[in-house]
């Protein structure tokens, strides 16, 4: 969840309406507050609350046309109805938007969902990059997220747990491809190479279960991080599935 002194945003709803409602009023929030819900794609992962927050909460969500036809359709095959989509306010990605004091800019990310997308979230002079669900960091990408006051990146798995782990070779192979997930390595190598060294905060989020160790992901970007002599602060912060994240303030 994104605060400005106005305006609160969530970004994706994987988790159950109760959790989502239980975890914000755990961190001193009203879940009835929220302004708005963005969408970043349709896997099931981000979206899995949304049903049930159209139901209670009358707040909009925000997504592209092709993440919107993909999520009816799914959840059609899943329950046979229709969402209620009166409160759907659709993006495309590359045209920022405002939701109160906070703009929104959306950017394609390589993922294979219909049309997957990372935010910059701009408010009080504070920029937040938030990019799970990528295969790599392309060019593009590397631009959106520069000069971030906080970064949440995707270090979804240790290559060498996620070969020798229990999935089946053809789930491995779409989680390694250039439309997966970013391993570990693959972040460390954005922030050795690539990254501007600019974000006070860099939030670890989309770590797998099966796949990853947080304390694995954590030294793998503290040791690439750490070859960058220049970078004094650049705190790292895991992000759990079982748990909200304490308020970060800048
Ligand atoms: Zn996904
Ligand atoms: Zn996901």
């Amino acid at each position: 969840m994104v605060e400005s002194s106005s305006t609160r945003i969530l970004v994706d709803a994987g988790i159950s309406c109760r959790e989502t409602f239980k975890r914000v009023r755990a961190l001193g929030g009203d879940p009835c507050s929220l302004s708005a819900i963005v969408v970043t794609h349709e896997h099931a992962d981000h979206v899995n609350g949304l049903v049930g927050l159209a139901r209670k909460l009358k707040v909009p969500f925000f997504m592209t046309g092709a993440t919107h036809q993909a999520w009816v359709r799914s959840v059609r095959d899943s329950t046979g109805a229709r969402p209620d989509a009166a409160r759907i306010e659709f993006f495309s990605s590359g045209r920022g938007f405002r939701i109160g004091d906070i703009e929104v800019r959306p950017f394609t990310i390589p993922h294979d969902a219909a049309d997957p997308v990372g935010f910059t979230l701009h408010a009080e002079g504070v920029k937040i990059g938030f990019v799970t669900d990528l295969g790599y960091v392309p060019v593009s990408v590397r631009d959106h997220l520069r000069r971030s006051d906080i970064l949440i990146l995707e270090s979804n798995h240790d290559l060498e747990m996620l070969r020798g782990g229990p999935y089946p070779w053809s789930v491995k192979q779409r989680v390694m491809s250039r439309v997966g997930h970013l391993s570990n390595e693959k972040l460390a190598e954005f922030f050795a190479r690539d990254y501007d060294g600019s974000a006070a905060f860099i939030i670890l989020a989309h770590l797998s279960e099966q796949n990853n160790h947080p304390e694995i992901a954590r030294s793998a970007a503290e040791q690439a991080l750490g070859h960058r002599r220049t970078l004094l602060e650049n705190r790292i912060l895991l992000a759990k599935q079982s748990e909200a994240l304490e308020p970060l303030r800048l």
